[in-house]
């Protein structure tokens, strides 16, 4: 069967640094495109799962664009709280996308649960859901995840979100004290892009 070849691709987010990072996972010569530089909106993700909330942006922005779209749907589950903040994930941070607020908040959540906490293993992992819509008659799905700790303290700059407070297994830093290059080796992201990579 013939491959269907792509040249151009929308990228389902207009999330800064996940476009950042899809971008260099996807091959050199594709034009990319984002919801920003068409000036489309996200659609509402009502969605009650990361695989459900990458479809919907994924049809919403393929069927607008007549485009193939790849959409990223992603956040972090900590065990003590239920998996909270989860598909949350962006909603803790509020309007303004404030990740202060938003990791305040897990570790108020945190000390509410369990004031001995910072003397336990925290035990969380990011997820990352990616739907390709348009290029075939179905979407294709894919999951990947990381599994990690959350730190007691914030720390390092680097990434985004929840970066300063997750530490993957098997590591000593957090994301956000990783050099990009490093981290986007091992996160929820490349992992799953690399079950869909044959597609591109
Ligand atoms: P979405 O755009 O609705 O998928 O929101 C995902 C949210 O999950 C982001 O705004 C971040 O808060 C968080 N998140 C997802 N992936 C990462 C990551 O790689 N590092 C840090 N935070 C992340």
């Amino acid at each position: 069967m013939q491959k269907k070849k792509i040249k151009e691709i929308i990228i389902g987010s207009n999330n800064k640094e996940k476009i950042k990072e899809i971008k260099d996972l996807l091959p050199k010569h594709y034009n990319i495109l984002s919801p920003d530089n068409l000036r489309l909106k996200s659609p509402k993700e009502n969605g009650k799962s990361f695989i459900k909330n990458s479809l919907i942006k994924a049809k919403y922005f393929s069927q607008k664009t007549k485009k193939v779209c790849l959409a990223d749907d992603s956040g972090l589950e900590i065990d003590l709280l239920k998996k909270y903040p989860g598909i949350f994930s962006a909603r803790w941070a509020g309007k303004n996308s404030d990740f202060n607020l938003a990791i305040n908040k897990v570790y108020k959540e945190l000390n509410k649960k369990d004031n001995n906490w910072k003397n336990k293993k925290i035990t969380a992992r990011f997820v990352c859901a990616l739907t390709i819509y348009g290029l075939k008659k179905k979407p294709i799905h894919s999951l990947g995840i990381v599994e990690g700790k959350i730190s007691t303290k914030k720390k390092g700059n680097n990434g985004f979100g929840y970066d300063p407070i997750f530490i993957p297994q098997g590591k000593k830093l957090t994301f956000a004290e990783m050099k990009p290059s490093e981290k986007y080796k091992i996160d929820h992201r490349f992992l799953a892009f690399k079950k869909i990579k044959k597609f591109f």
